[in-house]
């Protein structure tokens, strides 16, 4: 975000977020990637500094700021420094809203205190293997027996899918019915019959860990659904906007973040008797670099400010991913061209950026079905 959109306290917490990250995150950097997975105790230390979903109410642990410029502040800051691994962005961001919206009183004194003191990591399971754009084709079924739903199926690429303690589980209640039939279920570590598969082999973000999920007659208590019924597909729909407005923040993140450390590789390689800025091909590709991350910015910040007073649309949360998505995948792209063969060395960052920002134009919802969204909205 653009410091003009941002007030003297986002500023320092900008600064206490940096400073946790650059101790507690950088240096374990490597170690999470070679695990596939972070350490559990950078999810409480991140608790301890009020870091987890901090929109939720004080008398669950949170500080009730409904302000999303702090959510992007922590994700910007994560990708400055290249810090991959912790879903944070998963739980503050894409969780945090069905958890304020759609838990009871009771489901939040059970399980809010946890997931904002990082005791809790949480999940969201939608995807299966022949499910994931069409989620209404999902076949992971949950029908109700007395007091209980009991749960069958699979999910898979599943974020946080190991480390997660609670998992949002997508479920047809109906299977006669399409998006009218999908329930949302809160699944508990230990239930018999849920198990993970493997941490998932990944192209990049490979500190994070990614998982197929199991349920074999699963006996979910009736009073862990969230919210109603057959309203899971509603739910999903209705909190989309938030998640795509999330993953254009760190697009446009990531793309600052590889023009800085191309900006300064290209002062320091030489070719030819003279640094390779010095290129006019360079020059022109920079700038242009620099242009379009200016203005994606101000779209996003323009989305944010829209967020926040509860008035961004579906189509423009769309747009905001579809478009920023593929301009920090060309940026990144142009970056890793510019640092030459070093580019392909996993030690380089542009390196990782390269492979760990190719999910975004597939994650939550592909550019394709946003492409729809923004097609029908305007009546085509
Ligand atoms: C690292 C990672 C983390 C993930 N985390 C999660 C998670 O936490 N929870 C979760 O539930 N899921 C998660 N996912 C899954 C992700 O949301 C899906 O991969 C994504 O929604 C696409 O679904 P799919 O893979 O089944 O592709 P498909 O839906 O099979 O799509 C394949 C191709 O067909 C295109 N296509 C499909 N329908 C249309 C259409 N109508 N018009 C035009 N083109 C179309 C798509 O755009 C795509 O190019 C994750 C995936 C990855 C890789």
């Amino acid at each position: 975000m653009n410091d003009k959109i941002l007030d003297e306290e986002h500023k320092l917490f900008r600064k206490t977020v940096h400073d946790f990250l650059k101790k507690e995150a950088v240096p374990h950097g490597e170690k999470w990637e070679k695990a596939g997975l972070v350490d559990r105790d950078i999810w409480t230390k991140a608790g301890e500094m009020g870091f987890l979903c901090m929109d939720m109410p004080e008398e669950f642990g949170g500080m009730g700021i409904k302000d999303f410029r702090y959510n992007a502040i922590l994700q910007e800051e994560m990708i400055s420094l290249g810090v991959e691994g912790p879903g944070f962005t998963l739980q503050n961001d894409i969780m945090a809203p069905y958890f304020e919206k759609y838990f009871t009183q009771a489901q939040k004194e059970k399980w809010l205190p946890g997931i904002i003191s990082g005791e809790i990591v949480t999940a969201i399971a939608m995807t299966e293997p022949d499910a994931g754009s069409d989620l209404a084709g999902m076949r992971t079924t949950a029908i109700r027996d007395g007091d209980h739903y009991i749960l069958n199926g699979s999910k898979t690429y599943i974020t946080n899918g190991i480390l997660s303690d609670i998992v949002l589980v997508c479920a047809k209640t109906n299977p006669e019915e399409t998006h009218k039939g999908i329930s949302i279920l809160v699944v508990e570590r230990g239930m018999e019959g849920f198990e993970r598969g493997k941490n998932l082999e990944k192209i990049g973000l490979k500190a994070q860990d990614t998982a197929e999920l199991f349920f074999r007659d699963v006996k979910v208590p009736v009073e862990n659904i969230l919210g109603e019924e057959g309203r899971g597909f509603y739910y999903l729909m209705h909190n989309l906007p938030q998640e795509r407005l999330s993953i254009a923040i760190g697009a446009v993140a990531a793309a600052k973040r590889a023009y800085e450390d191309t900006l300064t590789f290209i002062k320091e390689r030489k070719a030819f008797g003279r640094p390779i800025g010095k290129f006019q091909n360079s020059r022109f590709r920079m700038a242009e670099i620099l242009t379009e991350i200016t203005i994606a910015e101000t779209f996003v910040d323009e989305c944010v400010m829209e967020l926040n007073e509860g008035k961004l649309t579906n189509e423009k949360a769309a747009m905001s991913k579809y478009w920023t998505t593929e301009l920090s995948d060309r940026v990144i792209d142009q970056c890793l061209q510019l640092h030459g063969g070093a580019g392909f060395m996993w030690d380089y960052p542009i390196a990782k950026a390269y492979a760990g920002n190719r999910i975004m134009r597939i994650l939550g919802g592909t550019n394709e079905i946003m492409r729809e969204i923004i097609g029908k909205s305007i009546g085509l």
